[in-house]
């Protein structure tokens, strides 16, 4: 009905029984049986390491990895499948690029520019490099629309700025980031921009040229793959010029007593044995995203989320946080009711949202709230999905009526 159910994919998803209504995608998406059978097959019939054995197991398993890593490359636009570094996930590619990159380039006095709707893991990194090197961060004020405000951007911005640091889709109000325009103003004063891409990937086509950011990090769970393997994109000089962030097997070129030598990008960036089968797992989420196509689910999600935004707005005690084009996610308080009941309740329901602060306090803090519910939506949800969840709402509102 209503035009939202084009997208039929919930029968691809075996861990999402009939009448449970799974509104928590902008935490972790469940897995296609596409990337279940892809990481299952992996380990069934062909695993074995990679970059080392001489044995024909090994070489094909080498293969398929550096097949997933030019799947990512061309998935995102890169112009090279060694701009791509496997990493555990958005949190680990930004913590390489504050310690390796930032770690390496700032000095005291420097400055770092973030805003207010980051995720922890890009606010935490650069305070921990801040502390280490003596630079300071600033902090974009979001529009009234919960956009990050890019004017103020272009106002407060100056050549002490040396790396900016943003999400190209807020994971609580669903903004989407006029990425280019931030990216920009970065280069206006000779900033480098890091995206945090972990929103953005599973709905918006990337072409980091387009984009013409320095850095992005995704991570592979949130785009219908596998837990612990992500990706950190850099241009290729800026990985060339960084140093490893960690040392061991795999990264080097030479290692003796009298000094080691490291292998180039990307390896020097992967050492010990990496996620192999979850590099492969991940591939198989790209390949299963693009079977649909992003501006499909876009287009989805951007519907569901409509219903879900006309249908609370109808409820008095109901606020709606982020601007309506939100990208995929409701964020909501009840008034009188603490996020975590709203969930409980909804859970007894069979809906499954997030509640709290989502690992973004200072946007709760700018919100002026501790917490809230969040309604997140991919590709299996449909418009069945929110009257679960508007049904569930009412009875919130009429238990604590
Ligand atoms: N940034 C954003 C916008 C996110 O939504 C998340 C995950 N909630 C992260 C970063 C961190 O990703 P991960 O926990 O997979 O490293």
């Amino acid at each position: 009905g209503r035009g939202i159910n084009a997208l039929d994919h919930r029968a691809d998803f075996p861990a999402i029984p009939a009448g449970w209504a799974y509104l928590d995608t902008a935490a972790t998406a469940q897995k296609p049986q596409v990337v279940i059978d892809a990481i299952t097959r992996a380990y069934d019939t062909s695993y074995a390491t990679v970059h080392r054995g001489v044995y024909q197991r090994s070489a094909d398993m080498t293969l398929a990895y550096e097949a997933a890593r030019r799947t990512v490359a061309r998935f995102i636009g890169a112009a090279s499948e060694n701009e791509i570094v496997f990493v555990r996930g958005a949190t680990e590619g930004i913590n390489l690029v504050a310690q390796c990159w930032a770690g390496e380039q700032l000095q005291a006095g420097d400055r770092i520019l973030l805003s207010q709707l980051e995720h922890h893991s890009n606010i935490v990194p650069w305070q921990m490099v801040a502390e280490r090197v003596g630079a300071h961060i600033d902090v974009l004020p979001l529009t009234a629309d919960y956009q990050i405000d890019l004017d103020a951007m272009a106002a407060m911005i100056t050549p002490a700025h040396k790396i900016v640091a943003l999400a190209h889709v807020s994971n609580v109000l669903g903004s989407v980031l006029d990425a280019r325009r931030a990216a920009d103003i970065a280069h206006s004063v000779g900033a480098k921009i890091l995206l945090d891409g972990c929103q953005a990937a599973p709905r918006i086509t990337l072409d980091m040229a387009a984009l013409d950011c320095d850095f992005y990090v995704l991570s592979g769970h949130k785009l219908y793959g596998p837990t612990g393997i992500g990706v950190l994109w850099a241009r290729a000089e800026l990985l060339d010029a960084m140093p490893p962030m960690q040392g061991g097997g795999a990264m080097i070129d030479k290692v003796s007593f009298a000094g080691t030598t490291y292998a180039p990008a990307p390896g020097r960036f992967e050492a010990g044995t990496p996620h192999i089968v979850g590099a492969l797992g991940l591939a198989a989420g790209i390949d299963y995203v693009e079977s649909i196509g992003l501006a499909r689910i876009h287009a989805h999600e951007t519907a569901l989320v409509k219903l879900t935004r006309d249908a609370l707005s109808q409820i008095n005690s109901v606020t709606l946080y982020g601007p309506e084009d939100s990208a995929g996610i409701v964020s909501f308080s009840i008034k009188g009711v603490h996020p975590h009941d709203i969930g409980t309740i909804l859970d007894e329901a069979h809906v499954a949202v997030r509640a709290g602060h989502h690992c973004a306090q200072p946007l709760m803090e700018y919100l002026g709230v501790d917490a809230t519910a969040r309604a997140s939506f991919g590709v299996y949800n449909s418009a069945a999905d929110v009257d679960a969840l508007v049904k569930g709402i009412a009875r919130v509102t009429r238990i604590f009526g």
